[in-house]
């Protein structure tokens, strides 16, 4: 069932807006304007769709929190899914103006870092698309990640005020506002029973974002919760000086969602993240508990209509929430509170890097929470009964699975003990979960630990971002594809038909120039479209190693300088990628990259053979430009360290061939498309392991390697930077110390071996074609409704 736009109506509802900014006529709208009015119109129109009949739902509603939602551009995907594009394109055409401009207009909701952030708006996506009914709970920041900026290669930030006041496709439901209580301390009732008597409340206000499944009729709400009024809690309760004190350290309610906290894979231990996890998770699981009294459910049943997904440990703090309403509101035992909130609660772990696993210092937590503190002491008592009977009397285990240890509360390990799943996000990454970061929770739970290897939305990442190859595709398979994405198979025998051949090729080359008129226009760089455009798009850690990638271009240009006629095809590479702001080492190889392209870019010796552009601001809409016109995906994570990635998919999807090492979904995706038509390198996981354990010495490895040495020479010498020897020095010492984690110079000699290949490949361009057809008809499983279906039949609806 798709619902239907009436293009009067729509023409009415655009004349209203453009009135309502107090103009005579359409025409005077700047085109700023004309976004704003059409996507108003656009949204009233929707809310006026009749809501569907609620039929009884079967299958368990998933609430899914995130602390991020990195939805990109709305009005562009709304207009898609809801079948209205072209319609809305041809009543703009006929008040003269172009559908694609006015889209151009929208600044990026970028409430997200990275690849969390996205894989949570892909996944809401996808439950709408299969009929997954779902919520998605977030907070509405004020400012998204800071824009970026280069001023002499060094990265700027800027806040990112991306106007959430006068976003069209917000509703706004006073209804639905929450208070959340912070601080104070426990007393005792007259029963003897621990009660909490907060010191502040603030105030959520429930701001929802419509999710438009795909021309199938659903729209459901991503919740974002928004902190407004701070109201003094009752005094005359309370007289009490500590109290007092206690209040003015609460902060200004409207800082608590002001801004999003720039940090991707690493925990800061904030005090002020702190409240933005628990404000969310209250607003959250009260949502959730009124749904299901006002629907007439018995507080017991909870866990039959409701299952609460967990992306990563941010939201942790919903599990002593929801125990603590259950206890102390509901006046429950702890068996049946525990039982409930057992049942309810799964959870994605998202990494293995102990920087990155969430522990909160115990002061903190209970000052903020004290009887959340308390129930998770109580939770961990009962917990280390278990643990006893499995391993009687062996305190190592203990130390490693207590949820409270040396005064941290460790989120992960309170997830494990409290959910009824817990999965990983690619094959690889699962396995490593429960080998390495938690065998001893699977020795006790086998059951408890899943896969389920992320996914993309082909709506956005294809049907959206590349029409001229989805149209291709529409027109070769003749059946609908973009929620059915295994379909693309159908493509497979078109990769050796030449005309079909051609046609993707120029789709590439078109693709190709448009994101170089786009470069031209963000940096003055001019790229030659024949070059392989050679693409790493993704948040800036060591992990991700853009500094391995920069030792690669260094190695060619260190050639192309000792041999002027060497023979190659020509190259652009293009990195995007933000770093935190705190995270120095991240940002000296930004500047790193900066500086080597400076010079590169502007050495006649070079020409057009070899080019570097750094892309500023990488955001969701950068992405959707650079992913149809990518020739090569950078996927060159240490092997062990990136639990699944999804930029890998995005590109593979869209005909870039993968540079890779074994690590995350990579695995999958070299499954998938065979080997011949992925270049694989570096060392696996075990490799790694082995590295590390026989004490891994980068100087040996320079020492044996004089191609190496001569190119890292140069980072110290100063030839990139005007002579300053320290420029790089914190990315050289990271490389050189002997600590890096992240092993760069072991994979380097097989990373250059695998670029070679790339180079001969592309040279010859039908091969190079006919693979890279075959990826995108190979990767149909990385569709994100393929995810959502993992979820629903091994977690979310699985035999309880
Ligand atoms: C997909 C995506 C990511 C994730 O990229 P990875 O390569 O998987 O780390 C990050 N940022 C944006 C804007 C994306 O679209």
């Amino acid at each position: 069932m798709q619902v239907t736009l009436d293009k009067t109506q729509f023409i009415a509802a655009l004349k209203r807006q453009w009135q309502g900014f107090g103009l005579q006529q359409a025409q005077d709208m700047t085109p700023h304007q004309w976004w704003q009015a059409t996507s108003a119109a656009l949204s009233e129109q929707l809310n006026a769709q009749p809501a569907p009949t609620a039929t009884r739902q079967p299958q368990r509603h998933v609430n899914y929190i995130s602390m991020e939602f990195l939805i990109g551009r709305l009005t562009a995907n709304n207009l898609i899914n809801l079948g209205w594009y072209d319609t809305v394109s041809q009543a703009l055409k006929e008040q003269g103006v172009e559908l694609a401009d006015v889209l151009e207009q929208e600044t990026d909701p970028a409430l997200g870092n990275g690849g969390l952030g996205r894989l949570a708006a892909c996944f809401l996506d996808s439950m709408a698309t299969v009929g997954q009914p779902a919520t998605g709970y977030g907070l509405n920041y004020q400012y998204g990640l800071f824009r970026q900026s280069f001023k002499e290669g060094q990265q700027q930030e800027a806040p990112d005020n991306w106007h959430r006041e006068s976003y069209p496709w917000f509703s706004h439901n006073s209804a639905l506002s929450v208070d959340v209580a912070f601080g104070g301390k426990l007393v005792k009732n007259a029963q003897g029973a621990e009660q909490w008597q907060p010191a502040f409340t603030l105030r959520g206000e429930a701001w929802d974002l419509p999710v438009v499944g795909y021309q199938n009729g659903v729209t459901q709400p991503l919740r974002l919760w928004q902190a407004t009024d701070v109201h003094p809690f009752d005094l005359t309760l309370f007289n009490d000086g500590a109290f007092l004190k206690a209040e003015q350290k609460g902060i200004d309610a409207a800082k608590l969602t002001k801004v999003l906290y720039p940090n991707d894979n690493h925990d800061a231990g904030k005090r002020l993240r702190l409240m933005q996890q628990y404000f969310q998770c209250a607003c959250s699981v009260a949502d959730i508990l009124r749904r299901h009294h006002f629907l007439g459910r018995a507080i017991q049943d909870l866990p039959d209509y409701e299952v609460i997904q967990l992306n990563d440990t941010h939201p942790t703090i919903a599990i002593p929430e929801l125990l603590r309403i259950l206890l102390d509101e509901h006046q429950l035992e702890w068996d049946a509170a525990w039982a409930i909130v057992q049942k309810t609660f799964a959870y994605t772990n998202h990494t293995l890097m102990p920087e990155a696993l969430e522990c909160w210092d115990e002061k903190l937590v209970r000052s903020l929470l004290p009887r959340h503190f308390s129930l998770i002491k109580a939770i961990n008592a009962r917990f280390k009964k278990v643990v006893e009977k499995q391993w009687p009397g062996d305190k190592a285990v203990w130390e490693k699975l207590s949820v409270h240890q040396n005064r941290q509360v460790r989120m992960a390990n309170l997830c494990v003990v409290s959910g009824f799943a817990v999965n990983g996000v690619a094959a690889l990454h699962s396995e490593l979960v429960v080998k390495d970061l938690f065998p001893e929770y699977h020795q006790l739970w086998p059951n408890k630990f899943h896969n389920v290897t992320n996914g993309i939305t082909p709506r956005r990442w294809l049907k959206q971002c590349n029409p001229a190859l989805s149209a291709l595709i529409d027109d070769t398979l003749k059946t609908e594809w973009v929620n059915n994405l295994d379909a693309l198979q159908g493509l497979e025998p078109f990769a050796d038909d030449a005309a079909f051949c051609q046609r993707y090729q120029q789709i590439k080359r078109d693709n190709k120039i448009t994101l170089a008129a786009y470069v031209k226009q963000v940096t003055g760089i001019v790229l030659n479209p024949e070059a392989i455009f050679d693409v790493q798009i993704k948040r800036l850690h060591e992990y991700k190693r853009q500094h391995l990638n920069l030792l690669h271009i260094l190695s060619l240009y260190r050639q192309l300088r000792d041999n002027p006629q060497r023979d190659m095809a020509p190259r652009v590479f293009l990195f995007g990628a933000k770093a935190a702001p705190g995270y120095y080492l991240a940002k000296n190889i930004i500047y790193a990259i900066n500086q080597v392209a400076e010079k590169i870019n502007h050495d006649p010796l070079v020409g057009d053979r070899l080019k570097v552009v750094f892309i500023p601001d990488y955001r969701v809409s950068v992405a959707e430009l650079m992913i149809p016109a990518a020739d090569v995906s950078e996927q060159i994570s240490t092997a062990g360290k990136e639990a699944s990635g999804t930029g890998n998919m995005k590109l593979a999807l869209n005909g870039a061939l993968t540079v890779g090492t074994l690590d995350g979904a990579n695995v999958e995706i070299a499954e998938q498309v065979g080997e011949d038509n992925i270049f694989i390198f570096g060392n696996t996981v075990d490799q790694v392991k082995a590295l590390q354990a026989s004490g891994y010495d980068p100087l040996s490895i320079r020492k044996k390697d004089k191609h190496l040495d001569s190119i890292l020479k140069e980072l110290e010498n100063g030839f990139f930077s005007n002579g300053d020897k320290q420029a790089f020095s914190l990315m050289l010492d990271s490389l050189l110390g002997g600590g890096d984690p992240y092993l760069v110079l072991a994979d380097f000699a097989d990373y250059c071996a695998a670029q070679q290949k790339v180079d001969a490949l592309y040279r010859n361009s039908d091969e190079w074609t006919r693979k890279t057809i075959l990826n995108t008809a190979r990767v149909g499983m990385f569709s994100s409704d393929r995810s959502i279906r993992d979820y629903q039949q091994r977690i979310w609806q699985a035999k309880r």
